[in-house]
């Protein structure tokens, strides 16, 4: 995803206001506002002395915190100055920035972490090679796809931060086409603060190196959506930019994806991941071990790496849980218990925590018909368990809120609202944030 500073601040913004309660955001922040940002330091308006002095005594260490979880970025800091209210300026006058945040690039999602085998060979020596030489015309768009949990978003972070770490000068673009959506959606909104907002939006792309668009999959069905990213498509690539696509399937599954993008990408390379080899899941799962300082006897080593084989997501989960029960338990783990610990994660991540099954045990929960929750109906009783459901099921799933929209037969943007709107309820509500956790229990018992 990428920020500009004064999303940052926003964002920060909204999570002060949580977690302070909106009396005292109220009284002290409502009219903070953004003003610069220069090497790390963000200069933050405030309209008296008064409010300027006492958010620096009060409230500078907590929003410094939220600055860094924001942006990802641990070096950043935050002066507040009292700015006269007939000093006020446009918050979109300047158009030439450069300073792109990349919150949610992992760091560790780097190439020599990434462990390569027959599976994904190409697939990483192709990233590798944009990463170090862009917009070469035989490599350029590159799309990448590959069903879920096989290292594609790894592969394409890893690009983005090599670009990072090694060319300062470049700037890069990586959002998944969820986030495009989201952002665009809030581009069209016209408000005080973002008049021409469109353009400003497009400006964000125009000015990339490398624009990483991951699961590009979810921009099927959106016709302006896509309408726009053809055009910031073509706009780079004509003028030699690198553009890097990944995706659950080859382009021309991609229907009803527009033609002409859907050539785009074809014309470039295309490139697949397969399931790692047994081979290649040992070299992960050893990786992971060493990760998180953990021994383990050969064969039980093997026995994972031969049981857990649909993804590495799900490899990694199975190490996540053994780790926590080696913390727990402080003792060593035998092949036994690994057996019970594993057939009982993967019993559950099948059986239990799907869509539909999630959304029976709550309609269960709230002695409604489950098939109500997929219809229309928009009373009381039946909208909050199918909100609550559409919690669940981003809490306990790998679901995207495309892919949990669909399956209610919505779009992204209502299971957004409803995950929202459950947070607030059980802010507000103790006796409903009791029931969500005791439900939520019961679904991963
Ligand atoms: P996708 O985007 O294809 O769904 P991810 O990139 O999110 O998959 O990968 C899921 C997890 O598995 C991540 O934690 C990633 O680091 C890890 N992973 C996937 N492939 C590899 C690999 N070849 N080597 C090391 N880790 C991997
Ligand atoms: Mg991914």
């Amino acid at each position: 995803m990428l920020f500009l500073p004064e999303d940052v601040f926003d964002l920060c913004l909204d999570r002060a206001k949580k977690l302070m309660g909106s009396e005292i955001y109220n009284s002290w922040l409502s009219t903070a506002s953004f003003r610069s940002f220069n090497n790390g330091v963000f200069t933050i308006g405030l309209d008296s002395e008064i409010r300027a002095n006492f958010v620096t005594h009060n409230y500078k260490v907590k929003l410094e915190e939220l600055l860094r979880e924001v942006s990802g970025d641990t070096d950043v800091s935050v002066i507040f100055t009292h700015v006269p209210e007939t000093l006020s300026v446009g918050r979109m006058n300047n158009s030439s920035r450069h300073e792109l945040f990349s919150n949610f690039l992992k760091p560790g999602y780097v190439f020599d972490r990434f462990i390569q085998g027959p599976n994904n060979r190409l697939a990483f020596a192709t990233a590798q090679s944009v990463a170090y030489e862009m917009g070469q015309s035989s490599t350029n768009p590159l799309f990448i796809y590959g069903g879920v949990g096989l290292g594609k978003t790894h592969l394409v972070q890893a690009v983005a931060n090599h670009i990072k770490t090694n060319h300062p000068d470049k700037t890069f673009c990586y959002i998944s086409s969820e986030e495009f959506l989201t952002m665009f959606l809030r581009a069209m909104i016209p408000n005080k603060n973002n008049f021409m907002a469109l353009e400003s939006f497009k400006d964000r792309f125009r000015n990339s190196h490398y624009l990483i668009m991951d699961d590009v999959q979810f921009l099927s069905n959106k016709e302006t959506t896509q309408d726009l990213f053809f055009h910031l498509f073509n706009d780079l690539y004509l003028r030699g930019r690198q553009i890097i696509v990944t995706s659950d399937r080859p382009p021309h599954e991609l229907e009803p994806l527009a033609e002409r993008l859907i050539s785009r990408f074809q014309s470039g390379m295309v490139v697949d991941i397969k399931p790692p080899v047994l081979e290649t899941r040992l070299a992960i799962l050893n990786q992971k071990l060493r990760d998180e300082n953990i021994v383990l006897d050969k064969d039980i080593i093997f026995y994972l790496a031969e049981t857990v084989k649909s993804n590495v997501r799900q490899l990694e989960g199975a190490v996540n849980l053994i780790a926590a029960n080696i913390r727990i338990q402080n003792i060593d783990l035998t092949l036994e218990n690994v057996r019970s610990i594993t057939t009982e994660y993967l019993g559950a991540s099948s059986r239990r925590l799907n869509p539909a099954s999630i959304t029976s045990s709550v309609a269960e929960f709230f002695s409604v018909n489950p098939n109500t929750l997929k219809g229309k109906q928009r009373k009381r009783e039946i909208l909050v368990p199918r909100q609550i459901s559409m919690y669940l099921m981003r809490d306990l799933t790998n679901l995207s809120l495309e892919e949990i929209g669909s399956f209610f037969g919505r779009d992204h943007s209502t299971v957004l609202n409803a995950i929202k709107r459950i947070n607030s309820m059980m802010a507000d509500d103790t006796f409903f944030k009791r029931k969500i956790i005791d439900l939520r229990e019961s679904l991963l018992v």
